[in-house]
């Protein structure tokens, strides 16, 4: 039976064959998502290594952090851009889970992030969610958890539109800007907590700072942050 269930798996593949988010090249029997090749060639940071990385850096003098990591250097035309890519506007969260147990893998062997009691996803705005049918950053954070054994608290942040475009504006005004974006609606549920805040690719930094300064605010204690991809 386990034989007949293995051939019928792999004359399914045969005909709709299961392609590497990275490559594009089939993806064979053992692999998933990503290609062994890729795995390793995939560009890492090593940033959950030490806790002086660019990440952190960029938060400094912003918010108050007691770890901060991503797991990939993000580069237009290289294969972490193919992922993110993937993963925010292909209907891929199961990419999403596999990205967020390799981030959890690290994050375990670090052991600098195993203090957090609560994983928090930035929150999409409902509509864009609606439209893209899932949150990736949720999805990320569901793949945390299952290797961190760390419970994710979707419903503790609320974003209430979408991030307006500022990129011509400053730095204090960007910032001012974001604040009224995010809301925490029962405070008593995170207050003394420790989170681990996790996004899917960091650039500016301004939303994860929105994000986390609006859930120290309301009585968060610590915060960790964590993301797929950190642009260069
Ligand atoms: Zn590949």
């Amino acid at each position: 039976m386990l034989f007949l269930k293995q051939v019928a798996g792999d004359l399914f593949n045969l005909l709709f064959p299961e392609l590497c988010h990275s490559c594009g090249e089939q993806i064979v029997h053992g692999e998933e998502m990503i290609c062994t090749h890729c795995l390793y060639d995939l560009p890492y940071t090593d940033f959950h290594t030490f806790s002086d990385n660019a990440v952190a850096r960029l938060f400094w003098g912003r918010m108050m952090c007691s770890n901060a990591m991503a797991m990939l250097y993000f580069r237009k035309g290289t294969k972490a851009q193919n992922l993110i890519h993937r993963l925010k506007y292909k209907s891929q969260p199961g990419l999403g889970l596999f990205l967020g147990r390799l981030l959890g893998e690290r994050l375990l062997a670090s052991g600098n992030y195993m203090d957090p009691e609560m994983i928090i996803p930035v929150p999409l705005h409902a509509r864009k969610e609606r439209a893209r049918g899932y949150n990736q950053s949720q999805s990320i954070a569901d793949g945390m958890a299952s290797v961190l054994g760390i419970p994710v608290a979707n419903a503790q942040l609320i974003r209430h539109r979408e991030t307006p475009s500022q990129t011509k504006k400053g730095r204090y005004h960007r910032f001012e800007n974001m604040q009224s974006v995010f809301s925490v609606p029962n405070p008593e549920n995170i207050s003394y907590k420790h989170i681990l805040l996790v996004d899917d690719i960091i650039t500016t930094g301004s939303t994860l700072e929105a994000c986390g300064t609006t859930l120290l605010k309301s009585g968060a204690a610590k915060l960790s942050i964590v993301a797929v991809a950190f642009t260069v």
